[in-house]
């Protein structure tokens, strides 16, 4: 069978628009993964050491988080409550003794719906597209309408000047002022490095784990396929961005 030149030159032609066609097919550019920080905590592994406060110690430390002696002024970014006051509700008798007797971390949930952000009136908290909810200290005026909307009691209101009450002054992170209030921030200083919140790289039993829920590869999303979590109040519909594996 004879093929004449304008035939070839056709099929040759087709053939290689069909290749460019399957090759651009083949390759496609994958869009980015979004960001969305979680935090998932093992109860169980930080429980080991009952006396441990590594990851407070460094977050206190990081974040030049004062210590001031009267509990009513106290000033909190990472700290530990009764499990029956973090998970009103959550449990029943035959709840594991080990996790119901013994206190839960806690943190600000960086909720993905808010209320503190909602209630402040000169936007000095608001909530960034990677989840991590953020204070100006600049910004607050200390109405503490913030620290009235939390339901988890995650903001600290400064009715003192916090600064002499600093163990170790850390200059590499901004220091507030008295009628402000703070919370835990996701380490977003650090993210901004690519280096993992300080809490996390404190603790020596790996029982905090921060990472990207959007990405299905991640540690965050692997932990929360193979194990039961829980989140804080969950009928508030806050949506809290703080997984406790049970
Ligand atoms: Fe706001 Fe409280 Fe949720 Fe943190 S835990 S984002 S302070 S409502």
């Amino acid at each position: 069978m004879s093929i004449d030149r304008r035939t070839f030159l056709g099929v040759v032609g087709f053939s290689a628009l069909a290749i460019a066609g399957r090759s651009s097919i083949a390759a496609p550019v994958a869009p980015p993964l979004s960001t969305r920080w979680a935090m998932v905590i093992d109860p169980r592994k930080c429980l080991k050491d009952e006396g441990c406060i590594d990851c407070i110690a460094a977050c206190d430390k990081a974040h030049n988080v004062p210590h001031l002696p009267e509990r009513a002024h106290e000033v909190k970014w990472i700290w530990r409550e009764p499990f029956d006051k973090v998970f009103p509700g959550q449990s029943s008798s035959y709840t594991e003794e080990t996790l119901k007797e013994r206190p839960a971390l806690v943190f600000c949930n960086h909720c993905d719906n808010p209320p503190c952000v909602r209630v402040c009136p000169t936007k000095a908290t608001w909530k960034r597209a990677d989840g991590i909810v953020m204070m100006d200290w600049h910004r607050c005026i200390g109405c503490r309408y913030c620290v009235a909307a939390c339901p988890y009691g995650s903001r600290s209101f400064n009715w003192l000047d916090p600064r002499p009450h600093i163990k170790q002054l850390n200059p590499d992170f901004p220091t507030r002022t008295k009628g402000v209030v703070e919370k835990c921030n996701f380490c977003e200083e650090r993210l901004a490095r690519r280096e993992q919140p300080a809490c996390v790289v404190a603790c020596p039993e790996k029982a905090l784990v921060f990472g990207n829920l959007n990405d299905p590869a991640s540690e965050v999303r692997e932990l929360l396929r193979g194990r039961y979590s829980i989140r804080r109040k969950p009928e508030l519909g806050t949506q809290p961005e703080i997984y406790y594996l049970v």
